[in-house]
Parts: structure tokens; sequence; C-alpha cells
């Protein structure tokens, strides 16, 4: 069988034909947020409905990181190694300092309080912007079912000051985030079909020098399911979840190829010793495969 499906002939450079997409961990729920530590050679990632992070080591395989975990959703690490994680149950993002305390980076905004952070992404000036839609509050699967407070919007926090803006304010349902190269464009990932016929396809926003975010435009609806969430390699492309695995798209939102997952795919994450290894959650397993390409740090 082949693990790949290449729409563009430079596609065939981006994958090799003996690195299989390999299932490493499997028997979960639904599984997200996958997030890399290079220095401890090793990927967390969430568990939802069963209200647990995993982690996985390549040499002794997955065990339980955190129970509970305030069914936490998305993560990532900041530029000091600490892991920022989106908590549904709590409704709040906070990060995890280097001994074991948790800090709230935001729970509430202008009074109120947010929905269930989905996905968050750290730029390199250490600020936070994350997504909140409503997912984690409208069933007691990936959450507490409670009342919605606030739209669904994608944030801003400046970890110092903790001062929090809304960033984007368009969407239906922020999810998956990431930005490009250099940082002038965040990708936002809109899930609205999920529970309607609202959109489903990734919008690119310009972001000024003062973190403004001044205008956002449609950039890509993937073919198969939604894309939930997505990373990118050092050349900008977009590799995003789909319904049949995950997707590999230009800056210029063409579709180049995609790798196939026998289940679902949410997100995805690089990792491995030179960030050239594809980490991907997917419905009940984890999946990794090596790649030709290097994820962006
Ligand atoms: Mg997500």
């Amino acid at each position: 069988m082949s693990f790949f499906k290449a729409i563009e002939p430079v596609f065939n450079s981006y994958v090799m034909a003996n690195a299989p997409v390999k299932q490493i961990a499997t028997g979960f729920d639904w599984v997200e947020g996958p997030v890399w530590f290079g220095g401890m050679n090793c990927l967390l990632f969430s568990d939802i409905p069963n209200n647990r992070i995993m982690r996985w080591i390549p040499e002794s395989g997955v065990s339980v990181f955190r129970h509970p975990s305030n069914y936490s959703n998305g993560h990532t690490h900041d530029h000091q190694g600490r892991l920022i994680s989106c908590e549904h149950g709590e409704r709040r993002v906070t990060r995890t300092e280097h001994d074991g305390s948790i800090t709230v980076i935001a729970d509430q905004y202008l009074g109120k309080r947010l929905n269930s952070p989905n996905d968050v992404v750290v730029k390199s000036d250490g600020t936070i912007w994350f997504s909140d839609p409503h997912y984690g509050i409208k069933t007691n699967y990936e959450g507490y079912q409670s009342i919605q407070e606030l739209d669904c919007q994608v944030y801003r926090v400046d970890p110092n000051s903790n001062e929090i803006e809304a960033a984007i304010t368009d969407m239906q349902c922020p999810n998956g985030l990431a930005f490009s190269p250099n940082e002038k464009q965040l990708y936002v990932a809109d899930t609205g079909r999920m529970f309607s016929d609202d959109p489903q396809h990734i919008r690119v926003y310009e972001v000024d020098s003062h973190n403004r975010v001044t205008a956002g435009r449609f950039f890509h609806s993937v073919d198969s399911g939604v894309a939930d969430g997505f990373r990118l390699d050092t050349d900008g492309n977009i590799w995003t979840s789909a319904a049949d695995g995950v997707h590999c798209i230009s800056p210029q939102g063409q579709l180049l190829g995609k790798l196939l997952v026998p289940e679902v795919v949410s997100n995805i994450c690089f990792g491995g010793r030179a960030r050239h290894q594809l980490f991907i959650t997917a419905t009940t397993s984890v999946y990794t495969v090596h790649l030709n390409r290097q994820g962006l740090r």
C-alpha cells in the first residue's frame, strides 16, 4: 500500500517511499494537541474524553503524564520550554512551570468566562495566541456542558502584563492556528461546519508589527472533513489535519499532496531529532512518519 498521494510532483520530494505512516499508540477516544519536547525526547498529547494528557517516549512507549487534565486539548511550548495548555474543563489557558506548578494565562475576557480554549501558538515575541470555540462546553464528552458567555474568537495574551485582547472576531468556530515563517500572517482554521452549514476552511490574517490583525481572507478548504489543527514547515507549507489523513498545502493555498491515515486526523506536530518527523493525532491513535521536510520552530 502507499502511504502517500502526490497531487503536485514536488510532494514526492517531501516524502520517502520507504518511510511508513506508522501507528505508535492506540486505545484512546479522541486524541488532540500533540507537542514535542526535544530536550526530553518525548511527545505529549491529549486524550480529551478520558481527561488525561499522555506522554510517548520512543524507547519506552506511552504512559499517563497528567490525570485529570481538566479536559485539556491543544498544547504548545513557550520559548523557555514550558508547556502551554488549553483546558476545556477549567475554560482557561495555563502554563506549567519548570517546578510543576500551574500558572493561569487567561480564563476570562471583559469579565466573562472563556468558552473552551482549543489550540494555542506562541509568537517569537512571547505573546500567546489561542482560539476559543465552544466545543468543550456544548456537551459533557470533552468537558462540562455549560453556558456560553462569549463569542468564539481568537485572543492574544501578553504573558508579562496578562493583558488579553480579542484579536480575531469574524470567525464562526476558530480552531487550529499557526504563524507563517515571517510571522506576518496568521493561519486560523474555522471548523464551524462540525455543527451547521457554517464554514470549514482555513483563513489567513495579516498581522502588523504591533500585533494588530489587519485583514483576513479565505485561504484553503480541505476536500475531506475539516482542517482542525496544523503546523508549518520551514518553507511555509501548511500540514493540516483532514478526514483522510494529513494534507500539505503550499503558501499559495494549493494542495500539494496527502499522507494517508486510516483514522480521522485531529492535529499534527513536528518533532524528532531534526524536527523532520511528523506526529499525527487521529481519533483513537497516534501515528508518525519521517519526512524530507523540517518543521518550523
Ligand atoms: Mg483543535
